[in-house]
C-alpha cells in the first residue's frame, strides 16, 4: 500500500474508542519522500476540525522552529501517534496507542525518513519504548528501531509546551529547542542522499 492508499484506508478506521467522538481522522501530511519526519501525540480540536496535523498556534510555532534553520513545512512529513482526537485533549491511552500505531509504522515505512523528531512525551515514549519524560530525553540522539533499519531520532519539546513556557533565557525550553533544531539541520546536511532501500516493520508491540 502506498501512502495515499494508507491514508484513505485509515480515514475510515473505527478500531478504537476514539472513533465515536472524532470529527475527522488526522492521518498526517507533507512530503511523501521527506528526509525529516516529525511525530506528535494526537490531534487537538483544530486538527480534528480541519483533518490536518499541527495547525493553530502550536503548528505556527513549529513552522517557525523549522524555518529558523531553513526547513519548510512542505519538505517534511508531520504525523501523530494516534490519528483521532482524544476527548478534551487528554493524552492518548495505551490501548488507543496500541490500536493505532500500526498506521504510523506503515507511514514511516512508506516515507523512509532519514531523521525522526518526536515532539513531547507521548511520541518519544512510544518510539523509544521508554517511560522517561521529555525533560530527560530531549536533545539526546537515539535510534528508532521498530523498522528493519535504525533511523536517527531526536526528541524535542512539543511546541504547545513552548507556548506555555515562552520565556527566552539561555538554558530555557526555547533555547534548548534552538540547539535541537540546529543539530537536526547539521545532521541532515551531513547525511548522504536518500536511497530507495525498503524498510520492514519489526515491532508493532507497544512498550
Ligand atoms: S485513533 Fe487510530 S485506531 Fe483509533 S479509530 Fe482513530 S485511526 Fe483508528
Amino acid at each position: 500500500m502506498n501512502l495515499e492508499q494508507l491514508g484513505q484506508t485509515c480515514s475510515t478506521c473505527t478500531t478504537c474508542k476514539l472513533a465515536p467522538t472524532r470529527q475527522n481522522v488526522v492521518f498526517g501530511e507533507g512530503n511523501s519522500d521527506a528526509r525529516l519526519m516529525l511525530i506528535g501525540e494526537g490531534p487537538g480540536q483544530e486538527e480534528d476540525r480541519t483533518s490536518r496535523p499541527f495547525v493553530g498556534q502550536a503548528g505556527q510555532l513549529l513552522e517557525q522552529i523549522l524555518g529558523a534553520v531553513g526547513i519548510t513545512r512542505s519538505e517534511v512529513y508531520i504525523g501523530n501517534v494516534v490519528k483521532c482526537r482524544p476527548p478534551n485533549n487528554r493524552n492518548p491511552e495505551p490501548d488507543e496507542i496500541a490500536s493505532c500505531d500500526h498506521w504510523l509504522l506503515e507511514q514511516i515505512q512508506c516515507i523512509r525518513p532519514q531523521i525522526i523528531i518526536t515532539l513531547g512525551n507521548v511520541p518519544t515514549q512510544w518510539a523509544l519504548n521508554t517511560s522517561l519524560g521529555i525533560t530527560k530525553t530531549r536533545g539526546t540522539w537515539a535510534e528508532f528501531t521498530k523498522l528493519s533499519h535504525p533511523i536517527p531520532l531526536l526528541p524535542m519539546f512539543h511546541p504547545a509546551y513552548l507556548l506555555r513556557n515562552a520565556i527566552r533565557t539561555v538554558g530555557g525550553p526555547k533555547w534548548l529547542t534552538w540547539q535541537d533544531i540546529k543539530a537536526v539541520k547539521a545532521t541532515l546536511e551531513a547525511l548522504p542522499e536518500k536511497t530507495n532501500a525498503p524498510l520492514e516493520i519489526k515491532q508493532t508491540k507497544l512498550f
